[in-house]
């Protein structure tokens, strides 16, 4: 079994953008490029790359001042040590960053994590992210990859996620799961939960 999770809204509270554009004092403008994409103006690279770049110039000790703010999602640390517990992987792909997945990532232990990288140079961020680029398919692909990896088939991992940019993973994986998930994952995933707890995914893979 592999249990895939999103990242920003899914096994954290926070979308790690909003987070860092706040240090920026950029919220608004970063608030006005999610509206876009949410209207369907920009695909997802071109989303994440006009709201990177309103980060440009800032120190890269931002990051781990963004890293204090994050909070782990209620559960989540009991649905990884449940699926380990039973021979299983957990994973972590992310449309965020690498900066602030890697460590997390490593802190709890997860088997598999791929997210954007940041841009930095001496010391500062460029406002850019390094290619290629974690979308929406780049999600599922890494959903593949690890289960090849592991040698086992994608009917026997689980997907869970809250955006649109989770919809592919959903697709190709055994078991999709919305977590307080947004409308257009509402009408795809195979199950729901709303409860906020993480570790309410455990019953519906048999844990
Ligand atoms: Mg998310």
């Amino acid at each position: 079994m592999l249990v895939v999770l999103d990242v920003d809204s899914t096994l954290i509270e926070q979308e790690v953008i909003e987070v860092l554009a706040e240090f920026a004092g950029k919220q608004a403008e970063v608030a006005a490029v999610t509206e876009r994409a949410m209207r369907g103006e920009l695909d997802f690279a071109g989303s994440l790359r006009a709201r990177v770049a309103n980060l440009a110039g800032l120190d890269q000790e931002i990051i781990g001042l963004a890293l204090q703010k994050i909070t782990l999602t209620k559960g989540a640390e009991k649905l990884i040590s449940a699926v380990h517990a039973a021979s299983g992987k957990v994973a972590a792909v992310s449309g965020g960053f690498s900066q602030i997945l890697d460590p997390l990532a490593l802190d709890l232990g997860l088997d598999f994590y791929r997210a954007n990288v940041l841009e930095i140079v001496s010391g500062k961020l460029t406002g850019d992210v390094v290619p290629p680029i974690i979308d929406k398919p780049a999600k599922a692909s890494a959903l593949i990859e690890w289960a090849d990896a592991l040698g086992i088939s994608t009917s026997q991992t689980i997907a869970i996620g809250d955006g649109a940019n989770d919809l592919d993973m959903m697709e190709v994986a055994g078991l999709s799961i919305g977590f307080g998930a947004k409308p257009r994952v509402r009408v795809a995933a195979d199950v729901l939960v709303d409860s906020g707890d993480l570790s309410d995914v455990l019953a519906l893979i048999g844990l």
